[in-house]
């Protein structure tokens, strides 16, 4: 399989103010079903990709930062002005965040490669991803599944 990942990739917001640039592969794509997410992005599931803290920018105006209702330590960015869900951001020591796919200029080829919280999923929602969780994986799962994804996931066209 193809490793060119066709990089960079540009990103922005649903009305333009919050542009985006993705300068390293993704380590892992996701849909989540749980309720947070079914609520914030007003669908079954939302659409995720982790991107290297080092390898993705944003631009302008200063987002609308919002600590996640979780209480688990994680921002939530939306744009100031059309309020699009962006991004979120987790404890640095992690090392990457978490881009709504969905923002990427050409999302065409986005597919998730590991779904979580089943559980929570509704009764008609299928995603299409290899790997289900019915919560979220373990901390030591995701080394292996970076590893898959990286040989596995899909990559633009
Ligand atoms: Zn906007
Ligand atoms: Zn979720």
């Amino acid at each position: 399989m193809s490793t060119d990942w066709k990089l960079p990739w540009k990103a922005h917001c649903r009305c333009g103010a919050v542009e985006m640039t993705v300068s390293a592969p993704p380590l892992l794509t996701m849909a989540c079903h749980c309720r947070g997410c079914q609520r914030m992005s007003a669908s079954a599931y939302s659409c995720s990709m982790a991107v290297p803290q080092d390898g993705f920018a944003v631009d302008g105006p200063a987002r609308d930062k919002r600590q996640s209702e979780d209480n688990d330590g994680y921002t939530h960015n939306f744009c100031p002005q059309c309020h699009s869900w962006i991004f979120t951001e987790f404890p640095a020591e992690m090392g990457f965040i978490n881009l709504r796919a969905t923002m990427l200029d050409d999302p065409s080829w986005f597919a998730p490669f590991v779904e979580t919280q089943t559980t929570e999923k509704l009764a008609f929602a299928e995603t299409g991803a290899p790997i289900s969780y019915e919560r979220f994986p373990e901390m030591g799962d995701y080394p292996g599944l970076i590893q898959r994804f990286s040989e596995e996931g899909a990559k633009p066209a």
